[in-house]
């Protein structure tokens, strides 16, 4: 909870402010950007370089901010900055700008904090800015919860922010202090403008050799520290290829390019997305259960940065994506539990909402039967677009019309060849749906095709006041050029794309049972003149997609199944990030439930 004092951001909950009263921006720099020598760190850093900032308490993002502008006035184009942060009280939308309205000379910076603020998701969240030259990895939970998640020896300098260890002790205990040590790389420091003791003996106690230096203002001391050895300096590949050039390779191509890969982006198809990612539309469903198990939590963090991955490269315009809203309905009785469970969690208004039917009917433009859950960012998506905006880039070149029929080591790298052509490069990512079975590393995956067909209905003068994606058994959405898409029927190994009259008829029935109201206000449909579209998404028993390394420079993402839009992004990200040591999008726990070595470790465990 954010209160004010003096003119200065202050915590009720904690008794303390966010930063200090002399001088906020002088604290954050003499504090943490020369307590941990960025300046000269980051101008010494080679082009293509990484480093990257660990942060106890996000607060307000100024310590954020400022790092950020030091890194823009100081490093190399083409180094990029990587910064982690733990909040288990994020400020509300009014309260971040109202607070970083105290620092003209950030508001560059701020403003596009401020953009992407209301994506935020509980648990992991991941932005980039500028470009790609800074991304925010953002931990929306407890310190001690979060610490440990992170990758071994992934911070380069920490900044130790998390109020004074008097008021707050829970953010200076044993597992948030051996957590930062344990993520910190050899020669990493830290800066704390803190210099209790107890907490230099338990810093000192994690491996970091500490001091006592003059503090800002008026304190009198604050400390820093540093880890024995050398830093080694994290260096990015030259070149990848990707194989496969739907949501899942463009995603990855994407992410890569960002960091500084030059990318070559393989199909078989004569163009982008001409598989499951072909459909004239898709819907953003953040679909999960109150368990929070993996995928759920996979699904929740592929949402949040799905919208804001959408804000970068696909504007909302209302022809190639519209963020109208989704209403997910208790249609039946088993989703009005799941609902029930799910809404006995806290979830912040502007990720999800309980509503009633009165309100539900409100939010869509018709009447609605029931209430359920309502996702202000949800919405819809041209896949295609999505696509071709993503491999835009200019360090990707697309290489189409090619059916890799092999994938072999070569020179220290990997080749990709087929009929009359041969693509080279140090690393490859494997996007190629159920399709890479046809590759030798992927031939014993258990990847699975599923066919799934999509229904565009004729809009009605009723239907065409329907105003925001309606998702129950099936979904409907609304009305793109005088047509809803409405779908989607889930038939298991059947690889054919024929459009059948029998699925239409399916996707009808399911609006018909679950949407009545919509269903008569399309009138009198005939399913054997309807158009649509089959495709074949790619699963694997359990659901969670395959994102990661498979061998060494060989990654794969594969198996997003019904959910690419969610979960195609963030997968680029966990595979660009590992490629390059760049620090992960999501915790240790969930790369390992999307780690491909995962099937390797069940094989293992069922014999
Ligand atoms: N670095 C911030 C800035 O630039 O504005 C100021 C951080 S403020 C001094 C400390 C922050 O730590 C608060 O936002 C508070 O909500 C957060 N915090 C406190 N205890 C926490 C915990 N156990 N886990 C995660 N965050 C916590």
């Amino acid at each position: 909870m954010l209160d004010w004092k003096d003119g200065l951001p202050y915590s009720v909950r904690y008794g303390d402010v966010y930063f200090s009263a002399d001088s906020g921006l002088g604290e954050t720099r003499h504090v943490f950007l020369q307590g941990n020598g960025l300046e000269e760190r980051f101008a010494a850093l080679p082009a293509g370089a990484n480093f990257c900032i660990g942060e106890t308490g996000f607060g307000t993002g100024l310590n954020f901010l400022c790092a950020w502008q030091l890194f823009e006035q100081t490093a190399a184009q083409g180094a990029s900055l990587d910064f982690f942060s733990v909040e288990k009280f994020p400020l509300h939308d009014g309260e971040l700008r109202a607070a970083l309205a105290l620092w003209p000379e950030l508001q560059v910076q701020a403003e596009q904090l401020l953009a992407r603020w209301h994506r935020r998701v509980p648990g992991w969240n991941r932005w980039s800015f500028a470009g790609g030259r800074v991304r925010l990895t953002l931990a929306i939970e407890d310190a001690a919860q979060a610490l440990p998640q992170l990758q071994p020896g992934c911070v380069d300098a920490w900044f130790l922010d998390g109020f004074s260890p008097a008021r707050n002790p829970d953010m200076w205990n044993e597992a948030v202090l051996s957590g930062v040590a344990r993520a910190s790389c050899a020669g990493a420091t830290l800066a704390t403008y803190t210099s209790a003791g107890w907490v230099r003996r338990g810093l000192q106690q994690a491996g970091y050799k500490m001091e006592r230096v003059p503090g800002f203002g008026r304190k009198r001391e604050m400390m820093r520290g540093g880890m024995p050895g050398a830093g080694k300096a994290r260096t990015t590949p030259a070149s990848a290829l990707v194989i496969g050039g739907g949501l899942a390779g463009c995603a990855a191509a994407h992410a890569m390019a960002q960091r500084g890969v030059e990318v070559t982006l393989i199909d078989r198809a004569p163009m982008l997305a001409s598989a499951a990612s072909g459909n004239p539309r898709g819907i953003l469903h953040a679909r999960f259960a109150a368990g929070m198990a993996p995928l759920h939590r996979l699904v929740l963090a592929g949402y949040g940065h799905a919208l804001g991955l959408l804000d970068e490269v696909l504007p909302a315009d209302g022809v190639v994506r519209a963020e109208c809203g989704l209403l997910q309905l208790a249609s039946t009785d088993a989703e009005a539990k799941r609902i029930a469970r799910l809404s006995a969690l806290e979830w912040p208004a502007h990720l999800l909402q309980v509503v009633d039917a009165v309100a539900a009917s409100g939010l869509a433009g018709l009447p609605m039967m029931h209430g359920g859950l309502w996702f202000p960012g949800g919405g819809w998506v041209v896949p295609p677009q999505l696509c071709a905006r993503l491999a835009d880039h200019p360090r990707i070149t697309l290489h189409l019309g090619s059916e890799v029929t092999a994938l072999t080591p070569h020179a220290g790298g990997w080749r990709a060849s087929g009929d009359g052509f041969v693509v080279e490069a140090e690393q490859a990512v494997v996007c190629s749906s159920h399709q890479a079975r046809d590759l030798s590393q992927f031939a014993d995956f258990p990847l699975q095709a599923v066919r799934g067909q999509i229904s565009e209905l004729p809009a009605t003068s009723e239907s065409g006041k329907l105003k925001a994606v309606l998702c129950a058994e099936g979904y409907c959405a609304p009305a793109l050029a005088g047509r809803h898409v409405a779908g989607a029927t889930t038939t298991f190994d059947d690889e054919a794309v024929d459009v059948r009259e029998a699925d239409h008829a399916d996707n009808l029935a399911q609006l018909a049972a679950h949407v009545p109201t919509l269903y008569r206000a399309l009138g009198q449909v005939d399913a054997a003149r309807l158009r649509g579209r089959a495709g074949v998404r790619c699963s694997v028993p359990g659901a969670t997609p395959l994102a990661g390394e498979v061998l060494p420079q060989l990654y794969c993402s594969l198996a997003h199944g019904t959910r690419g839009l969610l979960t195609a992004g963030i997968a680029g990200e966990v595979v660009a990030a590992a490629m390059c040591g760049h620090v992960a999008p999501l915790p240790l726990m969930l790369l390992d439930a999307l780690s491909p070595k995962r099937l390797r470790r069940n094989a293992l465990d069922g014999e």
